[in-house]
């Protein structure tokens, strides 16, 4: 899931490291480590810097003439061994450990090979001293990020957004030591993505519970174009509240295609939900307010509305939907994107929005979206927040939306 856009903000991440490590050789703001440990003026050195210090003492003598020569190789030259998780050298003691555990060698050359990982090390923790990141050192970079967020069918907006904002917060970051580059890279794109999939918005769990105190069930209204999982979604919907103890109930509301009041009736029936259906042709606002009717009168706490799918463009089904909402009165209008279509989806929520006003929005098949565009962009874009991501074709392939997951997906 996203892994495309995972990629691209590593890819973010490392350019970084590289452009702005080279950008500090230039200015000769590189201090290897040795130096550092020679100039101890500097009055912000950090503990990590002293530990290394400590470290580098306990080196032996003899090796050090050789890590000298090795540190003094640029950190372009590290940059590129380390390559953000490509790596074959090693960037932090941890890992050099953990090295050393998984190589099997004889003793005396297991002692020589750990001095020579202790001289590449000494190299790789080099510092910088006050090397500011400018806007130069990122506008390529990001000029990059933004087409390939495009290419991810992210919409332009919303990379215009996420560009800005990691231009705002890393342009005139203070980099004390080139690792950090990678840290504060990520911290700005995690920032710029949580601004942009956070919309405010209530579950419809707690919106169930408030009607539930009045009494009254929880109307929820679906539309979207054929083939995008409406179906299955209320279907998978019904289940999960059952499931909680509620008791919901289903109107066949798409009246119009062939063999839809079959389709949904067959997920019904699975599930042993009660269904409220009449005649094909007949009229779908009908079918919903006897639903709603229906719902009252036994008490049940929700009310699944399937509406026939229809293209944006559509004026007579438009205007069919909009006469359902006036009768069914429903307390939620869902928009059912298919993840997959990309910019399809976002547009297609933009024109159901605009015609009747949507609360939220769920996606399907975002257990087979590798893109990740429309995940990240339709909330945004419309200003209403993703409730539930449809993650696979079984009834228990529902996730509620959680801005926190979706971040742990893409920065993990
Ligand atoms: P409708 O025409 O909008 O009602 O679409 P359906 O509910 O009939 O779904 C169309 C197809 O998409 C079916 O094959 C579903 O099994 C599949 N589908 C629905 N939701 C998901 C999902 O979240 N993930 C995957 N992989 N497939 C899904």
């Amino acid at each position: 899931m996203f892994e495309s856009l995972k990629k691209k903000f590593a890819e973010t991440s490392g350019k970084l490291y590289n452009k702005v490590s080279n950008e500090a050789e230039e200015e000769n703001n590189i201090m290897i480590e040795g130096e550092v440990n020679e100039d101890t003026k500097d009055p912000q050195k950090t503990e990590d810097v002293i530990e290394e210090e400590k470290q580098k003492e306990e080196n032996n003598k003899e090796e050090k003439k050789e890590d000298e020569g090795k540190q003094r190789s640029s950190l372009s030259k590290i940059g590129d061994k380390l390559g953000f998780g490509k790596s074959k050298e090693k960037n932090s003691k941890e890992e050099d450990e953990t090295e050393k555990e998984q190589e099997p060698t004889q003793a005396k050359k297991e002692e020589k090979s750990e001095e020579e990982d202790k001289g590449e090390k000494s190299g790789i923790f080099s510092f910088i001293r006050e090397k500011t990141i400018s806007e130069k050192d990122v506008s390529d970079i990001l000029w990059e990020l933004e087409l390939s967020l495009l290419e991810s069918d992210v919409a332009i907006d919303v990379a215009n957004v996420v560009v800005e904002s990691v231009k705002e917060d890393l342009v005139g970051q203070k980099i004390r030591r080139s690792n950090d580059i990678e840290k504060y890279t990520y911290e700005a794109l995690k920032k710029a993505v949580s601004k942009i999939i956070d919309i405010d918005g209530k579950s419809m769990t707690s919106l169930i519970e408030e009607k539930k105190i009045e009494g009254k069930p929880l109307v929820v209204m679906f539309v979207g174009i054929n083939g995008t999982g409406k179906t299955t979604t209320i279907g998978k919907l019904a289940d999960y509240y059952m499931k909680k103890g509620y008791t919901p109930v289903v109107a066949a509301s798409d009246t119009f295609r062939a063999g839809a009041i079959e389709q949904i009736t067959h997920h019904t029936d699975k599930l042993g939900v009660k269904i409220v259906k009449h005649e094909k042709g007949s009229d779908p606002a009908a079918v919903a307010f006897d639903a709603v009717e229906h719902a009252k009168a036994k008490g049940k706490e929700l009310v699944l509305i399937d509406t026939a799918g229809r293209m944006q463009t559509n004026t007579n089904l438009m205007d069919e939907m909009k006469k359902i909402k006036r009768v069914s009165k429903p307390d939620l209008i869902i928009f059912v994107g298919d993840a997959l279509t990309g910019n399809d989806a976002v547009e297609q929520a933009t024109k159901f929005n605009d015609a009747i006003d949507i609360d939220g929005v769920i996606l399907t098949k975002a257990d087979a979206d590798s893109k990740g565009g429309a995940s990240l962009s339709i909330g945004y874009v419309i200003g209403k927040p993703i409730m539930f991501l449809g993650i696979g074709q079984g009834y228990d392939d529902i996730k509620e939306y959680d801005p926190d997951w979706m971040l742990e997906q893409i920065f993990s």
